[in-house]
């Protein structure tokens, strides 16, 4: 059966991931999360001395760009995919508030978006790959077959990454990760370079009231109906 890309963009903290996730096992394909490569730069922006509190030096952080490597390596326990920086896994780290509330600064800057794209590009070359992000159907892949904007309310999404956190065993104050959502949202959809727009032939679906299950099914279906095209 031929291959196509997906593309899942939308706000942060809807659910992209779980939905790209859980697509790309039930269809065989592989799945990338963009936003945790923008997360690790952070991480290592922040291990590095780029930053003084949330003030970033941009051009410490441009003259290592060279010298960080993101991978993904899939982790049969949890069936998904874990995020390794420099060869070391950092998939709980980059999920940590001090990276949430960096992260959309240094998601903003031309040369690390050119450099993420890139790998993303070389990721998705051979078609068959779900990724989830802000500009995959816009920047990334503006070709792919099936493109998907996701969105809910920010109350809604604030309280599943709460949930999140507290799952994991994580600090977390429901106010300030409403605050970091709504933040986020702004920096995303006003930056100069890619900035988060719904893609002209993306399908939109807002989960505010969808359970996991409905929104998976919903997506199978539109998968479906794009392979049969
Ligand atoms: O998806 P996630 O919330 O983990 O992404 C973290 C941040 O990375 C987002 O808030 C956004 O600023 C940035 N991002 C981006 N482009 C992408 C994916 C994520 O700018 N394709």
């Amino acid at each position: 059966m031929r291959k196509i890309t997906i593309a899942i963009d939308g706000f942060s903290s809807c659910g992209k991931s779980t939905m790209a996730k859980d697509l790309a096992k039930t269809i065989g394909y592989v799945y990338v999360d963009s936003g945790a490569m923008y997360r690790a730069v952070t991480l290592y922006a922040m291990e590095h001395g780029c930053f003084d509190g949330e003030r970033l030096d941009v051009e410490k952080l441009r003259g290592m760009m060279n010298d960080i490597r993101i991978s993904f390596q899939f982790n049969p326990e949890t069936c998904k995919p874990d995020t390794y920086l420099n060869n070391r896994k950092v998939e709980n780290l980059i999920r940590s508030m001090e990276v949430s509330e960096r992260v959309s600064i240094v998601a903003a800057l031309d040369f690390v978006r050119a450099e993420m794209v890139a790998q993303q590009q070389a990721f998705g070359k051979e078609k068959g790959v779900v990724m989830d992000g802000r500009d995959i159907g816009t920047t990334v892949f503006p070709d792919a077959e099936l493109k998907i904007f996701l969105t809910a309310s920010p109350e809604i999404r604030a309280q599943r990454r709460f949930d999140e956190l507290k799952a994991k065993g994580q600090e977390a104050n429901f106010e300030d990760i409403l605050e970091n959502v709504k933040e986020r949202d702004y920096l995303d959809q006003h930056r100069e370079v890619s900035p988060l727009v719904q893609a002209k032939d993306a399908i939109l679906l807002d989960n505010s009231n969808l359970t996991i299950e409905q929104q998976n099914e919903w997506l199978l279906e539109q998968f479906k109906l794009k392979i049969e095209d």
